[in-house]
């Protein structure tokens, strides 16, 4: 009999520009692999009352429930519907993607019916849409929708959903997994009730958490349930106790003590860069990454006004096929990006600009590289363009500028 053999791993060196995760910063996989102490040590309490604070200003919010759940983007997701859905209520959740659709799948697990208000793929929600719906259906007490749609590279309009939602007393769950970090977002001056997000977008954290944050609608919502939350684990009544102030903290789960660590470590960058420079980051990458896309003749599926800086969805081009240039982008450039996801699988390409992705090295090696494997597929394209043209719309708009 053969015995195996069993060593390390050590993974591949990579550049991330894939729908997420993004690159980490050395700074957080440092901070990863520090000591781990004990979840209720008073040392880590201020630690999780500081990453509370961090995620405050990340969210731009002052709501007391923000906390990140042990678990990623999904749990955020699920955590949000399981706390304000009650069995038998309509929730209307408007569907422009694949993260609409799994909204919808939520309301069903919860027990609620959901009403879906879809939207084409690559286009935003339609306000107008979501009006009719709420008229239709008064009793819908929940909207659900997300900000950066990652499987099509769009973004809808938060601010003007939520008050369309709030003249209808209902309230609204927004997913905003790629948004944080990336693009502008505002939970209090919008008005936002409950949202979550994840560490491995824009915040350029490892995966594995889910921050959320419940607004006071939310969490009177929450307190006046008729019936608990089905979830034990994700029932916020409980992780309250756990996330609440550091002395009557109480044990509700083992928190991913090391994760944390690389969370809090991850806000502390955004903190230091300043939030709406960090948005102004991703805006300038994007255009830079556009000029040399548009150099190489590749275009965009979302209409530029639509657009996320962050998630670039891209039509693949004419008989090229897709699987050999992502393979070859992996194997001999060590880049990874994103393929189609649901209907638009092995139409697009998604290119990720995302936390410490969204840096003009990563404009320029990935530029270098598609122009190399799609000049070697034998696609008609002038060396050197793309790169030259990222050049001159970066030169264009320079970092300080926004300052
Ligand atoms: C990535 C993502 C999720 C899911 O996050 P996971 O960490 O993969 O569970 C949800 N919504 C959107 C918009 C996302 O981009």
């Amino acid at each position: 009999m053969m015995t195996r053999q069993f060593t390390s791993f050590d993974p591949p060196r990579r550049t991330l520009m894939g729908p997420g995760p993004s690159d980490v910063y050395p700074r957080v996989l440092a901070a990863l692999s520090r000591p781990t102490i004990g979840h209720l040590d008073p040392a880590f309490s201020d630690m999780m009352e500081e990453t509370k604070a961090l995620l405050q200003y990340a969210l731009r919010t002052g709501n007391p429930l923000t906390l990140p759940i042990s678990a990623p983007g999904s749990a955020g997701m699920e955590a949000c519907f399981v706390n304000l859905v009650e069995p038998g209520e309509e929730v209307i959740v408007c569907v422009n993607g694949v993260f609409g659709g799994r909204m919808s799948e939520n309301v069903l697990r919860a027990g609620g019916v959901p009403v879906v208000v879809e939207d084409a793929w690559g286009m935003p929600v339609d306000p107008q849409r979501l009006e009719d719906a709420l008229r239709a259906h008064p009793s819908a007490r929940l909207v659900a929708f997300v900000q950066a749609e990652t499987s099509t590279g769009v973004l809808s309009d938060v601010r003007l959903l939520t008050e369309i939602a709030h003249r209808h007393d209902a309230l609204v769950i927004v997913d905003a997994v790629t948004a944080v970090g990336g693009c502008a977002l505002e939970v209090d001056a919008w008005e936002v009730d409950a949202i979550y997000t994840g560490t491995q977008k824009c915040l350029s954290a490892p995966p594995g958490l889910s921050p959320v944050s419940f607004g006071p609608r939310a969490v009177e919502r929450l307190q006046s349930r008729r019936r608990p939350v089905q979830s034990w684990f994700l029932d916020h009544t409980l992780v309250m106790g756990y996330w609440g102030d550091g002395a009557r903290r109480s044990y509700h789960h083992t928190a991913p003590i090391n994760s944390l660590y690389a969370l809090h470590e991850a806000l502390l960058l955004l903190w230091e860069e300043g939030l709406e420079q960090a948005w102004e980051r991703h805006a300038r990458l994007h255009r830079g990454l556009r000029a040399g896309l548009e150099a190489l003749g590749i275009e965009f599926l979302v209409a530029p006004e639509h657009r996320l800086p962050q998630l670039n969805t891209l039509r693949i081009p004419e008989k090229i096929d897709d699987a050999t240039v992502r393979g070859r982008l992996l194997s001999e450039h060590g880049l990874e990006i994103g393929a189609g996801l649901g209907a638009l699988a092995g139409k697009v390409w998604r290119i990720g600009l995302m936390g410490h992705s969204a840096r003009s090295e990563n404009v320029f090696t990935c530029l270098a590289a598609l122009e190399q494997v799609l000049g070697e597929l034998g696609a008609p394209i002038e060396p050197g363009a793309a790169v030259d043209a990222a050049g001159s719309a970066l030169q264009e708009t320079p970092l300080a500028q926004s300052a």
